[in-house]
């Protein structure tokens, strides 16, 4: 199976490349790129770390698959030494105590990672705009976003500055930037992988995907990063992937697709058309292909939003200048708390926060919060109905092509809708992956809850299908 990861390593264990040059070429790359994916560089421990690896291959020992594999780190995870600055002003010389459980793993591994990414500021955002270090160029077209939020993570895999990158998806954070750049980017079950030392942005959906240029890579990375952790009691403990069991694909008889996000307006007529074209390269495979019904993109854009920014409010409450932050110091601790606040959060965030507030607050909480709570609900009982009637749904990304940089900022509605296709699978915690195959920006292929081996299995197959 095609895969940067076991190519490197065969180049290593050959002694075709050294790892020192190979994590040095790819720091140099990134210091001198021009797409702001960088927030931060871990030159002095990724050179160390690459020195060791050299000298176990000098001595003759054998390394592991990953040992010496240089990746990147959305700027959202804590990783100790590090400055973790969620790309926010707030946190801009913010250093982390502690390493994250997923990145810990990864380092356990033998994994080197070279940097900290830009991504929209504590997650916030659909384009790696919404940050100090600049927004964002998509890896096609600098013109174009990156998409996001994890836009520096996707960009850095899509030029090859890292072989893998850590994105996180709350709402389609790594699904959008991996298909606005033309990659692999997934979003696994909730719960599969510890969400401790990832940033909150809203607990009760985000989770650590894997980014990269392969479905085995993503596979090799999902398996090292997944498993039950006493620190996030959210998690659950899965079984490996293997390999052998991407191979075929015979268990899927028949593949779902919703017939509202293709049939409206919003949908760009060219996504729609490479779509349709793609279902019918299925269907000539033998394979079954239903067309869904479910709820309209408006309803699973409100009541994500609804939910993220109640959240979002919540866990940022915690940021007020005291133990984190950049402190902002007035008359008293109040005025302290709200200039802090008000003059380091981002106009984004901040609505954020006003919204999240308003939709928890005495008298409203009732009618939205709980309204929120219980379409959640539906979504999700919806979606165990679907299960029963196909083993995988098939989607586009986004209804539309990267936008120009500029252009997002001046419409957040506009933003919040183009994340129309990726929230509600959010919503069901749902595994998903994107695809670079379909349309201009992928396909999202979903399964059932802790079914992320089957939409692994599909991508392989659509691999050659499409
Ligand atoms: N664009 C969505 C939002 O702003 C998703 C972000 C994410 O997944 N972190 O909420």
């Amino acid at each position: 199976m095609d895969s940067q990861i076991r190519s490197i390593h065969q180049q290593l264990v050959n002694k075709d490349i050294t790892c020192t040059a190979l994590v040095q070429e790819k720091l140099d790359l990134l210091a001198k790129n021009s797409h702001n994916t960088v927030n931060s560089l871990l030159i002095d421990t990724a050179l160390k770390a690459a020195k060791k690896v050299d000298d176990k291959i000098a001595n003759g020992e054998e390394i592991g698959l990953l040992e010496g594999i240089p990746f990147g780190i959305k700027d959202v995870y804590m990783v100790q030494g590090t400055v973790t600055t969620a790309s926010s002003k707030l946190l801009k010389d913010y250093k982390s105590a502690y390493t994250a459980t997923a990145i810990q793993k990864l380092l356990d591994a033998g994994a080197i990672p070279l940097v900290k990414e830009n991504c929209d500021s504590f997650g916030h955002g659909s384009s790696s705009e919404n940050t100090i270090f600049g927004a964002v160029k998509n890896a096609k077209n600098p013109e174009l976003v990156g998409g996001g939020s994890s836009g520096g993570s996707a960009v850095n895999v899509a030029l090859d500055y890292t072989v893998f990158s850590i994105g996180g998806d709350t709402g389609g954070s790594v699904r959008q930037p991996a298909g606005y750049n033309h990659v692999y980017g997934l979003k696994p079950t909730y719960g599969r992988i510890s969400r401790y030392g990832l940033m909150a942005y809203a607990s009760s959906t985000d989770c650590v995907g894997p980014i990269a240029k392969s479905v085995e890579d993503i596979r090799i990375v999902l398996n090292v990063m997944s498993g039950k952790d006493t620190k996030d009691q959210t998690t659950y403990a899965s079984a490996e992937i293997s390999e052998d069991s991407l191979a075929s694909s015979d268990s899927i008889k028949t593949v779902g697709y919703f017939k509202n996000f293709i049939e409206n307006d919003a949908i760009a007529p060219k996504v729609k058309a490479d779509f349709l074209a793609a279902i019918e390269k299925i269907k000539a495979k033998g394979i079954e292909v239903k067309a869904l019904d479910f709820f309209e993109s408006n309803t699973l854009v409100s009541t994500y939003y609804t939910l993220a920014m109640a959240e979002t409010a919540s866990n940022l409450s915690r940021l007020d200048g005291t133990n984190y932050g950049n402190r902002i110091e007035a008359e008293n601790l109040k005025e302290t708390y709200a200039v802090t606040r008000s003059e380091n959060f981002s106009e984004e965030t901040k609505r954020r926060i006003v919204g999240g507030n308003q939709v928890l607050s005495q008298g409203f909480s009732d009618e939205i919060y709980l309204k929120g709570l219980a379409l959640r609900d539906a979504i999700s009982n919806n979606f165990e109905e679907d299960f029963k009637a196909v083993d995988v749904i098939i989607s586009p990304v986004t209804p539309n092509t990267p936008p120009k940089i500029g252009d997002s900022l001046k419409d957040p509605l506009a933003m919040y809708l183009s994340d129309a296709y990726t929230v509600g699978f959010s919503l069901g915690q749902l595994p998903t992956l994107t695809v670079p195959q379909g349309t201009e920006t992928g396909l999202q292929i979903t399964a059932a809850k802790n079914n992320d081996e089957l939409v692994l299995k599909f991508a392989n197959f659509l691999k050659d299908t499409i």
